[in-house]
């Protein structure tokens, strides 16, 4: 424990952002680090709990209190040998994660929580500065070949632990680079991209292989797969969800992911022909989730005359509700940086119809207002308010609804099971599909979720891989606890 007094003497703080009237100018990231001395404080609030709930709240099992004292002594690399242990790419989820470590963090029960993710950023940036984070190749090679498909977070994870392991491992990636989400989901402004490629430098000097532009089931057979000895399939969930509603193929309604993907691409210098642009246009964002505040924060860089947001579900209360006590995920309203940088919110609202002119461009919006009908045992029921109607001027309609689920491509050229929400079926844990040496982790396995879930589904799918090839597995895994079980 770093400090026995630490929680009492130091308030929580955290890395601060630049002012909105400067960051909306650019598409960088525009956080402002806490000094080291300031970042030590927040390592001794940490009062190394008996029953540390945050690693356990935490998905990859981080050893939380183990690093947050490290940092408060001053034990940089010793924090930063602790963090990569349990994640692979601290740099990631230091930046992007919703923290439910933090949610969870008993502290947060008379006090604000310890700032974790804020730590772990500081730790993971450190250690590259310091040149610390050094490819780290397998002294051995098993001979054995593994192709991963997808190279979001559960793939990378599962490659580099895969590549440790000694086996000889292939990244297939669709797109014209790797990352997945991380790449061209995820504007810059949230997490610059020089990030990814840093990390996939070191997995190259690691010795894994990556193949772009490879769509595995289009322009790769999938017969082509059993050259590998094992299989790991972490396509993500990509089928968009869309709305039933007339009007809906206007010319101005747009995915949200094709906007925030040709906003990506051009900031990295490609030529986007009919770019979709929210400059001088009243837009809205239908959908509250993380992928609508990233078409809050990209239109507004965009220059959009205005931008409103729809959410069908009830405002979140301010503070922990009642229904989701310590230590659950809290349901709670969210204020992201892009909110703060402007946008109308709205909640109980739903689009009835996208209106068009006479060519068939959108110019409003009709919405009515709505309650949820709550019968025990029973569906909610979504009930119109009678006389709510409204239309709003809208030029641009994003639509951030989410996804059903993965492509069924693969799986119905494979012969592959799925469950009963179009997921790729493999138990929790277990990992392996039907066939015996095609594994799947990620949103492909799990459905639309969280890079940190990624992550930990890559690593534990490569440990199962791994003992099906080998018979046994040096790698790490964490028990029923969440705990680290193996380093
Ligand atoms: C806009 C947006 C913002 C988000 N923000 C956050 C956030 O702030 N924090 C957070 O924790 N999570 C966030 N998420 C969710 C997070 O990005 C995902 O949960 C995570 O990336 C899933 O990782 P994955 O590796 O399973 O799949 P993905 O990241 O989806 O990667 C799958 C990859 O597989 C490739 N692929 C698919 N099929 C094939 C094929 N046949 N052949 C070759 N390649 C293929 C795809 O091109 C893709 O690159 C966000 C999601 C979106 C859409
Ligand atoms: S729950 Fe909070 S206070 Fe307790 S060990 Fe974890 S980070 Fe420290």
């Amino acid at each position: 424990m770093g400090k026995i007094t630490g929680f009492k003497e130091f308030e929580r703080q955290d890395e601060s952002y630049t002012p909105v009237v400067d960051r909306v100018k650019h598409y960088n990231e525009f956080t402002v680090p806490l000094k080291e001395e300031e970042i030590t404080k927040q390592g001794s609030r940490c009062m190394d709990c008996g029953i540390p709930f945050c690693h356990s709240g935490c998905p990859l099992g981080n050893l939380i209190p183990d690093f947050n004292h490290m940092v408060h002594q001053g034990e940089w690399q010793k924090a930063s040998w602790l963090l990569h242990s349990t994640n692979n790419f601290p740099e990631f989820t230091g930046r992007l994660c919703p923290a439910p470590c933090e949610k969870s963090c008993v502290l947060g029960i008379i006090e604000d929580p310890v700032s974790i993710e804020n730590i772990e950023k500081m730790i993971v940036e450190r250690a590259f500065k310091e040149g610390w984070i050094k490819p780290q190749p397998p002294k051995v090679r098993t001979g054995k070949t593994i192709a991963i498909v997808g190279s979001g977070p559960a793939g990378l994870a599962a490659a580099q632990q895969l590549n440790r392991a000694g086996h000889t491992v292939t990244v297939f990636e669709r797109d014209n680079a790797i990352g997945g989400l991380l790449r061209y989901g995820i504007p810059n402004f949230k997490m610059e991209k020089g990030v990814i490629d840093r990390r996939i430098a070191i997995l190259e000097a690691e010795g894994i292989t990556f193949k772009v532009n490879v769509n595995v089931g289009e322009n790769y057979p999938v017969e082509k797969l059993k050259d590998f000895d094992a299989v790991v399939l972490c396509g993500g969930a990509t089928v968009r969800r869309s709305l039933p509603t007339p009007g809906i193929d206007a010319d101005g309604v747009v995915q949200a992911m094709d906007f925030l993907t040709q906003q990506t691409k051009v900031v990295f210098g490609e030529t986007i022909e009919n770019q979709v642009l929210a400059t001088d246009k009243h837009v809205i964002v239908i959908g509250g989730g993380d992928t609508g505040s990233d078409c809050v924060g990209t239109s507004n860089r965009q220059g959009a005359k205005s931008v409103v947001n729809f959410e069908i579900m009830p405002k979140p209360p301010g503070h922990r509700s009642p229904t989701t006590p310590w230590p659950f995920w809290p349901l709670q309203l969210k204020t992201s940086s892009s909110h703060e940088e402007g946008v109308e919110r709205n909640w109980l609202i739903n689009t009835k119809e996208f209106i068009t002119d006479e060519n068939g461009k959108l110019t409003a919006l009709k919405t009515v207002n709505v309650e949820w009908k709550m019968v025990p045992g029973e569906r909610p029921q979504l009930i119109e308010i009678e006389g709510t109607e409204k239309t709003w001027p809208c030029d641009l309609a994003l639509l951030a609804l989410g996804f059903t689920g993965p492509e069924s491509t693969i799986a119905d050229q494979l012969g592959l099971e799925k469950d009963a929400r179009s997921n790729y079926k493999a138990e929790y844990g277990k990992y392996q599909t039907n066939v015996p040496n095609i594994f799947t982790a990620g949103d492909m396995r799990r459905g639309q979720s969280l890079i940190v879930w990624a992550i930990s589904e890559g690593r534990e799918a490569a440990r199962q891989v791994d003992i099906y090839l080998m018979g046994k597995s040096d790698l790490p895994t964490k028990d029923e606890a969440g705990d680290l079980v193996a380093l």
